[in-house]
């Protein structure tokens, strides 16, 4: 039996019954370090006892090997010495978890999930799926279902979640329509897709990072480009809030200073929630 040496039983069966192949979505063989897919054989490595579910192809580009070496770079460094403070933090998946409300006995997916510390936080049956093998062994850490992969190609079932999660996410992807209909694809019909992302985000103040990190905030959103992403991909708002955090930045003297400054008086939010649901309903 795959798993069982270190992971709890429990997890092991989850990733039977949900896990599918992200080359053609077919049914997968567990092995002792691998996991095979009985339909298009491709081959998927187990690390620490989780799965990895990147597929050859986006392996072999060039583009998403960066990509993933720049996320790897970054959880590395974040677990270090938090890109975020922790009060931030706190406040934050507060705000957050009021937004989405009861969730026990709710299967959630939380994309880009770091090292879980949002999903430590919520009730349910809860999967951290991270781009970054280091955030995930974390979440291993406080017992969490740990899967990792691209938000672009979700490795689970169709109508597997009630609800999906992507905070601070859709700013960093390559490819956020791709996000959306793998998004579409795993949530059940009455399901409930959360996102949260800056809000007419300066997109400069990233230059800082230039040097470092190749990859940070791609590109940042309004009311019409997030209407416009879910509209043209089968979702509807059904809910909206706009908050303001104090803003947040890795180097310390800048963090310092902007949290010193009466940011609320600016009167623009920081962030945006948003609860989408399938048109059909
Ligand atoms: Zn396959």
């Amino acid at each position: 039996m795959v798993f069982l040496s270190i992971y709890l039983k429990e997890m092991d069966n989850y990733f039977k019954k949900n896990l599918c192949c992200v080359e053609c979505e077919g049914k997968l063989e567990f092995k002792d370090d691998c996991i095979k897919c009985l339909d298009c054989s491709s081959e998927f490595k187990i690390k620490n006892d989780i799965p990895l579910m990147f597929s050859s192809q986006d392996c072999s580009n060039n583009l998403m090997k960066e990509y993933i070496e720049c996320y790897e770079k970054i959880a590395k460094d974040d677990l270090n010495d938090s890109v975020t403070e922790i009060e931030t933090l706190n406040e934050r998946y507060k705000d957050l978890k009021n937004f989405i409300g009861n969730t026990k006995d709710k299967a959630i997916l939380d994309i880009g999930s770091s090292q879980g510390l949002f999903l430590k936080t919520m009730e349910g049956q809860k999967v951290a799926f991270d781009i970054s093998l280091n955030y995930l062994r974390e979440a291993k850490k406080i017992n969490l279902l740990a899967v990792g992969g691209l938000a672009e190609a979700l490795p689970f079932k169709s109508e597997t979640f009630d609800i999906v999660i992507c905070s601070d996410i859709l700013e960093h992807v390559l490819a956020p329509e791709k996000v959306i209909k793998e998004v579409y694809k795993t949530l059940k019909s009455d399901g409930s897709f959360i996102i949260e992302v800056p809000f007419e985000e300066d997109l400069l103040k990233y230059k800082i990072y230039e040097g470092k990190y190749k990859f940070t905030h791609l590109r940042n959103f309004n009311d019409k480009t997030l209407f416009k992403l879910l509209d043209d991909n089968n979702f509807r708002i059904v809910r909206k809030k706009y908050s303001m955090y104090k803003a947040s930045l890795s180097l310390p003297i800048i963090r310092r200073l902007l949290n010193a400054l009466p940011i609320k008086s600016f009167k623009k939010p920081i962030f945006v929630q948003l609860e989408a649901k399938k048109k059909n309903l």
